[in-house]
């Protein structure tokens, strides 16, 4: 052992450095924030409860392709769709488990058609696995709840990636309007 270390063990030199820095925040106004009283504002992009968008009609975006489902790496989405009038496909049941969601987003990211949406409401609690359980009613409930007025089409003007501007083709490859191309080398 060294002379250093043994000075130190000998004047209590750890328990005086800790103590010195409880004396120093003592009188500090605290950092713990009283919750629920006191809350943070939540950052733009938040992941929160999920909510199925609705178009300008009011009718459910959704298509019931099943990207979302197929991207979710918990597998908790679950779609169920019927043939509709004219053969078209009609969206029965959209389910999540909550429960079981990671808040990826990657469901946003898969959507096609910006259907699926994550609100920034994040103070859900309950007793029973059910209130967890989203149905299609609640998530559209959810929609009208958490993004009201023009807040909808915000979230997927600043988050809805990827767009068609975010692609970059080579010059003389077949490609969709909008797409930058990028110049020969
Ligand atoms: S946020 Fe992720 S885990 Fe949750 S439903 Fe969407 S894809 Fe699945
Ligand atoms: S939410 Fe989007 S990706 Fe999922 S089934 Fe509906 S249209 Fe398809």
């Amino acid at each position: 052992m060294t002379v250093n270390k043994i000075l130190k063990r000998i004047f209590f030199y750890e328990i005086a450095k800790g103590m010195a820095l409880t004396f120093k925040t003592l009188f500090t106004p605290p950092v713990t924030r009283r919750y629920p009283l006191v809350k943070r504002p939540v950052q733009p992009g938040f992941r929160g409860l999920h909510a199925l968008a609705k178009n300008e009609e009011g009718k459910l975006k959704c298509v019931g392709c099943g990207l979302c489902g197929a991207y979710c790496p918990s597998q908790c989405i679950h779609i169920y769709t019927a043939e509709g009038e004219d053969h078209t496909k009609v969206v029965d049941r959209y389910e999540i488990e909550v429960l079981r969601c990671v808040y990826c987003g990657f469901c946003v990211e898969a959507c096609p058609f910006g259907a699926i949406s994550l609100s920034e409401h994040y103070e859900y609690s309950g007793y029973t696995r059910e209130e967890f359980y989203m149905t299609k009613e609640k998530l559209l409930d959810n929609w009208d709840k958490y993004f009201t007025g023009d807040k909808g089409k915000r979230y997927y003007e600043n988050f809805w990636r990827p767009k068609s501007e975010d692609f970059i083709a080579h010059e003389d490859q077949a490609m969709f309007s909008k797409v930058k191309v990028k110049a020969k080398e």
